[in-house]
């Protein structure tokens, strides 16, 4: 039995949860070692049985509740806090909204910026259901094609049809899709024998037009029986806009590979964002909260009390959503994202809503931030709008010699934006507003938010 001196396996351990985790488990800790919790709440009192112990930090499962938290509402999705799907679904929604607005108050805390205020997160009216993409792993399980989510450390698939957080339509088109393919006897990959045709099932949506794009990811660019499966998924799903089949023969995590086939309909699916078409390729990324984006998009233009003079970049600017939204508010907007197919999406976009003054490099941001910083190239309002992992120390540095007046960073992480904002600073910059958190997941962990830099007179 593994042990490390301060709980061993199948122990009992009454503890109160001091803390959450990035991925929603609550933390009880004895004598500082942390062990993890699934369904338990800040605050709460429980008692746990140890289920895992590793070097510096153990698991444990919920045996009883002894203090409840007021926080706390019980509903019928317990599933979706295992699944890690929607972790804070039995957290009050004001509750996960203060609890977004005080974690970024405390990563700026743990990185020396006390000095910074920040806004009541804005959160749905209703929070569920708004998810406009899913990505659903598929399996061949108990003598059929299955799909649902991977318990936590697990390889088997635990099957749901109801994801709570997509629109309900998405859910449908999966579980459509899933009986297809079985009824034609298409097999599903195996990651031990490295055997067997299907991986994912991908739907978008668009929120604002309702078009529909279905892709299966597989290891063959040819699905067998292929012509038969698309006429039984056109018949069982008139309404779907793009039929695609992605190519992924790699062993990888990645879900999507780079090549892709139109089975049926057309290549990409269009959305309207504040009144603007856009259209997207499976590849490229689009916010998966439509509802929230508008007010994001709105609030970060806002913010940049912008002009109208303006030389304006986009960094990381996906198929160029933030970019052409405010191109009427600039003097030029240049973006930058280093997904090719992203990339010709925004161009497509500009010139279907006639936006002139814009253009999009494809390019990895730090390099052309060297770059434009070594063509002297002076932005006034620079956007950024990075993945998780955030900003890189090169870009900052470019960023500094470009020197804009005005920085506006929507961020998704705030532990990568706080480190991040470390080095602004020292650039020359200070925050010059409180930053304002938006609710783009709710019943999840995740935190977006804008971060408005000012450039200092003195430096
Ligand atoms: N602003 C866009 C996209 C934000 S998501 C929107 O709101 O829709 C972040 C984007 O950064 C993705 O499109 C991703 O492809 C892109 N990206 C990731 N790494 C990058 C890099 N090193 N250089 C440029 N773009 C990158």
């Amino acid at each position: 039995m593994k042990t490390n001196n301060i709980v061993e396996k199948n122990q009992e351990i009454t503890g109160e949860v001091v803390d959450v985790t990035y991925e929603g488990l609550g933390v009880i800790k004895i004598d500082n070692f942390p062990i993890f919790v699934a369904d338990t709440l800040p605050g709460e009192i429980v008692q746990l049985g140890i289920t895992k112990v590793l070097n510096n930090y153990a698991f444990g499962r919920l045996i009883k509740r002894i203090k409840t938290s007021p926080e706390r509402i019980e509903n019928e999705h317990a599933e979706m806090i295992t699944s890690g799907i929607a972790p804070l679904v039995n957290w009050k929604y004001e509750s996960q909204l203060k609890f977004k607005q005080n974690s970024i108050k405390q990563l700026f805390h743990k990185v020396g910026i006390d000095d910074v205020d920040i806004l009541p997160t804005i959160g749905m009216e209703n929070p569920t259901r708004y998810r406009n993409k899913t990505v659903v792993p598929i399996k061949y399980q108990d003598g059929k094609l299955t799909t649902g989510f991977y318990r936590r450390g697990s390889h088997k698939i635990v099957p749901i049809d109801d994801y709570y957080l997509n629109d309900s339509k998405i859910d449908q088109v999966v579980g459509i899709t899933r009986d297809i393919l079985n009824k034609h006897n298409v097999s599903a990959y195996d990651e031990i024998s490295r055997k067997g045709i299907l991986r994912y099932v991908m739907v978008r949506r668009g929120y604002f037009t309702g078009e529909l794009m279905l892709v299966i990811v597989a290891t063959e660019n040819k699905l067998p029986n292929e012509e038969n499966i698309i006429s039984d998924l056109k018949k069982a799903i008139p309404d779907l806009t793009s039929l695609i089949l992605n190519h992924n023969p790699k062993q990888t995590n990645v879900q999507l590979g780079l090549e892709n086939r139109t089975l049926a309909g057309n290549d990409v699916i269009h959305d309207k964002l504040l009144g603007i078409d856009f259209v997207i390729s499976p590849n490229s990324f689009y916010q998966v909260n439509p509802q929230t984006t508008e007010i994001l998009y709105q609030k970060a233009a806002e913010l940049a009390e912008l002009n109208g003079d303006e030389i304006a970049i986009d960094a990381y600017s996906g198929i160029g959503t933030i970019g052409l939204s405010i191109a009427n508010k600039v003097k030029q907007v240049i973006g930058v994202e280093v997904v090719e197919a992203a990339v010709k999406n925004a161009q497509i976009n500009k010139e279907t809503n006639e936006i002139k003054n814009a253009d999009f490099i494809a390019n990895d941001a730090p390099e052309q931030f060297i770059k434009w910083s070594k063509e002297g190239l002076k932005p006034d309002v620079v956007f950024v709008d990075p993945p998780r992992k955030g900003l890189t120390p090169e870009l900052i540095s470019a960023l500094g010699e470009m020197a804009p007046n005005k920085f506006i960073y929507v961020s998704c992480n705030p532990a990568t934006l706080a480190r991040d904002a470390v080095e602004i600073i020292e650039k020359g910059y200070k925050i010059s507003r409180p930053i304002l958190p938006i609710d783009q997941f709710p019943q999840t962990m995740h935190i977006e938010s804008i971060t408005v830099f000012e450039k200092m007179l003195n430096k």
